[in-house]
Formats: structure tokens, sequence, C-alpha cells
């Protein structure tokens, strides 16, 4: 077993149960690691912190699997961990609400890098780390075990995350069957067809399941924009929910051809009611603005747009664009759900932004809720990283 010993003091976030080892923390190394092997921390004056996995390329060096330096990292403590991140979400939806939903939610689950969605029948999997990577069998082989009816298990871990951990993309059948083409899912009273192999992250956007909710109890009888509409999922809540009509927007044709067989899909909504535009956001908005339409609900969906703590800045400028486009073309008494899944802006630095495009608008908001990621994925209380989607629900 490989030591690292840290400089004097930087054992105080490991104290804390931080979950990540930084490169300059490290004082030295007693050995030399492979990529994802399991290494041991110890404190200046030689206190073991605990162990996690070797990450030589990331400047997170390291990312702890235990604080406990009695445990052993083995495929024991792997089953463990697996069991209790299932387990927790037992309690937490009605198999007759819906049937897909994240099991375990990486370094808030106490599993490094590693995401699993279930989608009805299937497990997709991401490993985005060293250690994940190196222990993505034995993952597999405890949610097999845990999971018995599941047909398959799909891997899709071609997220950017893992060229800075020098591993290559990986995606395709880890165990049991392929899932079809698309795989049918239940949210509520909706159902949504996911791509889990094309589609975005694992395929689907689970996190907004509990936004989408609470959006669509402002739809009945409203005129909606739904901005970066991926596969549709928010209009079509709000379409169910009584929407009068909606307009989704995306980038993607791929995503847009599922947001249309979705809205077949679920009888609630007649085709009549939606428009597709594929087309950027930025433009469609402006041109919208020009025409003189408005709208009674607006959602704002945008992918991350900060990808470093450099794109602060310029980033926090594209939500201000869209937003300060999305609220001129608010109704009074419209509805705003407005949304960053950038880890790094914070939830006050977001609520700043949205303030500044309501100045600029000459807009009065009101903030009715607060939205973040929905509870299957958890935000460690240690790992204030974790929470990364926040949203806020506004009237005009
Ligand atoms: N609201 C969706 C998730 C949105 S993800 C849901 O709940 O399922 C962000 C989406 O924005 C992606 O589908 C991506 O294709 C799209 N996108 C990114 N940049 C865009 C742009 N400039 N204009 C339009 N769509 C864009």
């Amino acid at each position: 077993m490989v030591d690292f010993i840290l400089h004097p003091k930087r054992e105080l976030s490991l104290l804390r149960r931080h979950p990540w080892v930084f490169s300059n923390a490290i004082a030295r190394m007693v050995g030399m690691p492979y990529p994802g092997d399991t290494v041991r921390l110890l404190s200046d004056k030689g206190v073991v912190l605990g162990y996690g996995s070797f990450s030589p390329l990331s400047q997170i060096q390291v990312r702890m699997w235990t604080f406990d330096g009695r445990e052993s990292v083995d495929e024991a403590l792997i089953e463990r961990l697996v069991a209790e991140s299932v387990g927790r979400r037992a309690v937490l939806f009605a198999e007759d609400f819906t049937d897909a939903l994240r099991l375990i939610n990486a370094e808030a689950d106490g599993i490094p890098g590693c995401v699993v969605d279930k989608y009805g029948d299937w497990l997709v999997c991401s490993f985005t780390s060293a250690g994940a990577e190196q222990w993505k069998l034995e993952i597999v082989g405890a949610l097999r075990r845990l999971l018995p009816s599941c047909k398959g298990v799909y891997e899709r871990s071609d997220a950017d995350a893992r060229s800075r951990e020098g591993l290559e993309p990986c995606v395709g059948t880890l165990a049991g069957e392929e899932p079809p083409e698309r795989i049918e899912i239940r949210e509520g009273g909706c159902r949504f067809l996911v791509d889990v192999r094309a589609g975005h992250k694992t395929g689907f956007y689970l996190d907004q399941r509990e936004n989408r909710a609470k959006v669509a109890a402002y739809a009945n009888g409203a005129e909606v924009l739904n901005a970066f509409s991926y596969t549709g999922g928010f209009g079509i809540a709000a379409l169910a929910a009584g929407a009068a009509s909606v307009t989704h927007v995306d980038l993607s044709e791929p995503a847009l051809e599922i947001a249309k067989a979705n809205t077949e899909r679920n009888a609630i909504c007649t085709m009549g009611k939606s428009e597709f535009i594929c087309g950027n956001v930025f433009e469609v908005l402006r041109k919208f603005r020009d025409q003189g339409r408005s709208f009674d609900l607006i959602i704002l969906d945008p992918p991350k747009f900060v990808t470093s703590k450099a794109a602060l800045q310029k980033a926090s400028r594209g939500y201000k664009d869209i937003n300060l486009l999305g609220i001129k073309l608010l109704r009074p008494g419209g509805t705003l759900a407005t949304f960053s899944c950038s880890e790094r802006m914070s939830p006050d630095f977001f609520r700043t932004v949205v303030m500044e495009a309501a100045l600029d608008a000459k807009r009065d908001l009101q903030i009715i809720s607060h939205l973040q990621q929905a509870q299957d994925h958890p935000e460690g209380i240690f790992f204030p990283e974790g929470l990364y989607l926040k949203g806020l629900l506004c009237r005009a």
C-alpha cells in the first residue's frame, strides 16, 4: 500500500470528511501507485486519515473511499456502499409514480466518480474517475445481485470528466442484455422515451423530475415556452397539467425527434398544441421579441455554461442574456422557471444574475420557490460541490 503524506494543516479537509485531496495538499508519496490504486492518506504527523483512489492526471489526486483508517477498501466495502446507496432510494418514490431514478450519485453516496441511473428494467452507469473505473466490475456485480430483475447494465462513460483522468471513453453493454434503442419510462402521469446510447448524460434529466411537477402546477391554460427543451420533459408535463400550448426550442434535432415521439405517446397531448423549433435559443427568443410574441409560462433550462472557474464571468453574461430575453417575453402575471446546472455558479450568484436581468428588462419578479436537483441526486453535507442544479420559480 502506498502512503501519501500531506502538508501540515492540509489534513483539515479530510477531518471534515471532504472526499477530494488536491495535488497541492500532498507533500510526498512513499511508493509509486498505478492510476485507480488505493492509497493511504496520512497527516504530516503520521495520523492515518483514510483511504482513497489515486488519479495521477487530475488535480483531484485522490478521491476518498473511507475516512476510517481501520477499514479496508475491498470488494466487501464496495458491495456495502452500493447496497446502502440503492437501499436509501427505497423510500423515495412509489413504484407507480416512476420507474426511473438515480441509484448512485457519486461522491454524495460515498462512491466517487460513479453514477448509476435506473430506467425501467435497465441500469445505465457512468464511471468518471480512475478509482470508479478500477472497481467497475465489482460495482456492476453488486448491482446485479441487488436488482436481479434488471435485464441489463449499459455503460455511458463518455463524459468530459473522464478525459481529465486520462481515461478513454467507454460505451456499451456491461452485463445482461443490450437495451432497446429507446426505453420507455414513467414519471407521474407521463411517459418518456430515453435514448441511453446517444442521449445526454445517461439519457434523461432525472434531476429535474420534481421541478417538472412544480412548474406544471402553473401550467393550466398557459401558453408555454420550453427553452432548451431536450426531449420535451417540462413541456410535456405542462401539457399533461392542462397547458394550452407548448413551444419547444432546442439545437438538437435528435432530441426534438424524441420530444415529438414523447408528445404523441402521451394521449393527453394533442400534437396541435405543440410547436418544435430546432434553433439557437438566443436567436429564437430575439425573434419572438421582435415579433411581439409572449408566453404565460417560460422554462429556461440551459446547459452548463460554466466549465471552469475562469469562465464564470463570461458564462454569467450568457445566463443574464437568456434571462433578459425570457423575462421580456413573459406576460404580466406569468411564471418563469429559470435554471443553472453549473456547479461553479452559487445559488446567490445565480439569483444576482436573474435580478440584473429583471432590472434591465424593467420588470418586477417575485421568487415563489427556490428549486434544486431531485431527491435521488442528494448533496452530501460535507461536499457542497455536489449541489449543481439550482433554479428560481418566479412570477412577473
Ligand atoms: N430541460 C431539459 C434538459 C435541458 S439540457 C429536460 O428537462 O429534459 C440542455 C439542452 O439545451 C440540450 O438539449 C441542448 O441540446 C440544448 N442547447 C444547448 N445550447 C443551446 C442553444 N444555444 N440553443 C438551443 N438549445 C441549446
